[in-house]
């Protein structure tokens, strides 16, 4: 029982940036990368999968994170 508690993994703390906003914040905006070819496809028309979010502050522009897994970027909404 001990061990299992010893093991356990510690909640990470959120980045922040320098105004103390962490990515949930609604002055923090997840922004899409997309790879060229993704960018083609967005010009006509068809919606591509990002290769990485960054969340940035829209206050300072400080990036707080950059998320480069593919499920983490299908759950992170970026319309709406
Ligand atoms: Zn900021």
């Amino acid at each position: 029982m001990l061990r299992a508690l010893h093991y356990r993994v510690e909640p990470k703390e959120p980045a922040r940036c320098a105004c103390g906003h962490d990515r949930t914040n609604v002055m923090v905006s997840p922004s899409a990368e997309y790879t060229f070819g993704g960018w083609c496809l967005i010009l006509i028309g068809i919606s591509a999968t990002p290769t990485a979010v960054n969340y940035v502050c829209r206050r300072c522009g400080q990036k707080l994170e950059r998320i480069t897994d593919p499920k983490e970027i299908a759950e992170t909404r970026l319309w709406g």
